[in-house]
């Protein structure tokens, strides 16, 4: 099957390749890849290196035998493993490399996004390799996208890219779990994600890796609902990147979709973490199907802690699903209080302009699986 073809891509390595014995990094799986990145760039694409391996990296400089291994001597192990990982693929490339750590906490704010997005840009229109991971030195959990599978996707959509390869040890998405079903077959084409495509992941075997099957459906998600074809290949394998500067497909491809949303509605939807939950009734949740903004009025209950600009799931009562998701105008405290009253006569009293919106149409997206 041929590929389409792209002009930039995100290629994902992961600790399986960059530290494949649990003994620090090694080059066995490297030079392939290293060789691809070279050739895509003689060619005149771009890539964006998103690897892990810093923990697994650092592992040999960290005392510590059992698993799993406490967050703290993690932390440690990827301080020490960054610089490791980074010197491990520097050494294959004539051009400069730059490091590029961030965690989620800089992906959903969007003045921070913002500025991500204008270094690595940088770094691509000077001929530099971004090799990005996440800060995991210093992230704490609720500052972490907790995989590179994730981070790989949310970068795929933060530089614009046109194509996501997701190097894996295995050979793509399989109807069975290869590795203890000899029948089970690579599936070469997903047009469509669905529950049944999650139904087919297993779990994570690697101890010091976050990442599974799951977080890799999970991150061809995000990149195809934003035009962004998404491959799992094999990247213990040299022939997969001969493959696939033949614009073959050695993996599994998982297609774009042909309507991506817009970056804002993207960022809203996959990046930005909900922090409460607006309970509306029906006419409210008809009006936002509608594209309409969500009016005071149609509020029937405040759930959770939030502040002005915060996400909130927007639901029906009794309905487990969220009609949309979208970012509040208000805090929690305050529509608590505002609550019965007429918002638009209180509003200037909190130093807002008068709006009985509470969530902008701007602000808002709407959850298909209604
Ligand atoms: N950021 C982690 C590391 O470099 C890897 C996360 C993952 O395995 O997906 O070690």
């Amino acid at each position: 099957m041929n590929m389409p073809s792209w002009q930039r891509a995100v290629l994902k390595v992961g600790s399986a390749l960059i530290a494949p014995d649990n003994a620090g990094t090694s080059s066995k799986y490297l030079l392939a890849i290293a060789r691809f990145i070279i050739e895509c760039r003689e060619r005149g694409q771009e890539i964006v290196l998103v690897s892990s391996g810093s923990a697994a990296a650092g592992r040999k400089h960290i005392r510590f035998e059992s698993d799993p291994v406490p967050a703290t001597i993690k932390k440690a192990m990827a301080a020490v493993g960054q610089s490791d990982m980074m010197a491990n693929w520097t050494r294959f490339f004539d051009f400069p490399c730059a490091q590029v750590l961030m965690t989620h906490g800089d992906l959903r704010d969007r003045a921070r996004y913002v500025s991500v997005r204008n270094t690595i840009k940088t770094l691509l229109d000077n001929g530099v390799l971004p090799i990005v991971n996440e800060n995991d030195a210093l992230a704490t959990d609720d500052m972490k996208v907790g995989d590179n599978d994730n981070l790989a996707a949310m970068v795929a959509t933060v530089v614009d890219a046109d194509a996501l390869f997701i190097c894996s040890d295995i050979d793509g998405l399989f109807n069975a779990d290869p590795r203890v079903n000899p029948d089970a077959k690579k599936i070469p084409l997903v047009s469509q994600i669905d529950e049944s495509i999650f139904a087919l992941a297993g779990d994570t075997t690697n101890a010091i890796a976050t990442g599974g099957m799951r977080t890799k459906i999970e991150a061809a998600e995000k990149a195809t609902s934003h035009g962004i074809d998404t491959y799992i290949v094999n990247g213990r394998k040299g022939n997969t990147f001969e493959q696939l500067l033949r614009g073959e497909n050695p993996g599994t491809l998982f297609q774009c979709q042909q309507d991506p949303m817009s970056n804002k509605k993207h960022w809203l939807r996959h990046t930005l973490v909900a922090q409460g939950e607006l309970v509306v009734d029906a006419e409210a949740a008809q009006q936002l199907l509608q594209g309409e903004a969500l009016e005071a009025m149609g509020i029937i209950d405040v759930h959770g802690s939030f502040n002005r600009g915060d996400a909130v799931m927007i639901r029906q009562p009794n309905q487990a699903a969220a009609v949309a998701k979208g970012i509040s105008r208000y805090s929690s405290h305050e529509l608590l209080y505002l609550k019965e009253q007429k918002l638009c006569e209180l509003a200037a009293s909190f130093g807002h302009e008068p709006s009985n919106d509470v969530v902008d149409s701007n602000d808002l997206t709407i959850l298909e699986d209604l």
